[in-house]
């Protein structure tokens, strides 16, 4: 019986310090889980961040616009300096004022200028010079005469479409319109006679209002003028 009972307690001794030995190993091994777990975790947890980075923005943007931004300066840098020059060197026009009044507004269009009829400030795609009523208006250089109408605001206007997409166009002329549209006209022919038209600059009298367009970009009619001297 002793023998028996020895036996028991020496059998619950062994279970006692097996089961202290697999508690021991089931807390390193959970342990050990639980800490490659959460290395996981903090691997995805980084994984989704730099995910959200790049979905708001906050990393892709700051190289995306860097790129967007350089190519464009660099396709159209080369495209402005290369059309330029072609325009001008190619075939210059001959080109003369269509009157010989000062200039008594000028060109605006960066920068508004005062209009004394409207009281409002507002750009000034064109040149008004002086012009006695009845006085003869001409055309600027060669070219073909696009259309002819009654502006609102400009009055009676004739348009002259020239070589290198240049267009001259002749404002706030008396009804009195020598020429329609599709005729030839050369440079210095009479096109029509200054006038007080245009009713948006009544305040400067007689006048005609004379503006340009090279490829329908407004432009300087003192630049256009220029190209004839
Ligand atoms: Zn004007």
């Amino acid at each position: 019986m002793s023998d028996n009972k020895h036996t028991g307690r020496g059998f619950a001794g062994k279970g006692y310090y097996i089961a202290l030995i697999l508690c021991a190993a089931a807390i390193g091994i959970t342990s050990y889980v639980y800490h490659r777990n959460s290395q996981k975790i903090e691997e995805v947890s980084l994984q989704e961040t730099q995910v959200e980075d790049v979905l708001a923005g906050t990393m892709g943007t700051e190289d995306v616009p860097v790129l967007a931004t350089e190519a464009p300066t660099q396709s159209t840098a080369p495209a402005t300096q290369a059309t330029a020059p072609a325009a001008t060197e190619k075939k210059p026009l001959k080109t003369t004022s269509p009157v010989s009044g000062n200039t008594i507004s000028g060109y605006s269009m960066e920068a508004l200028s005062y209009n004394q009829t409207t009281r409002d400030w507002r750009v000034h795609n064109g040149v008004d010079l002086a012009a006695e009523p009845g006085t003869e208006v001409c055309a600027a250089a060669d070219g073909k005469v696009y259309t002819v109408y009654e502006d609102d605001a400009m009055g009676h206007t004739v348009v002259i479409r020239h070589d290198d997409g240049y267009t001259t166009k002749y404002s706030s002329l008396s009804e009195n319109v020598l020429v329609k549209a599709g005729d030839t006209v050369t440079m210095g022919q009479v096109i029509g006679y200054a006038g007080d038209t245009a009713i948006v600059e009544t305040t400067l009298g007689s006048h005609v209002h004379f503006s340009v367009t090279c490829n329908d970009e407004p432009m300087d009619p003192a630049e256009f003028l220029a190209l004839g001297e």
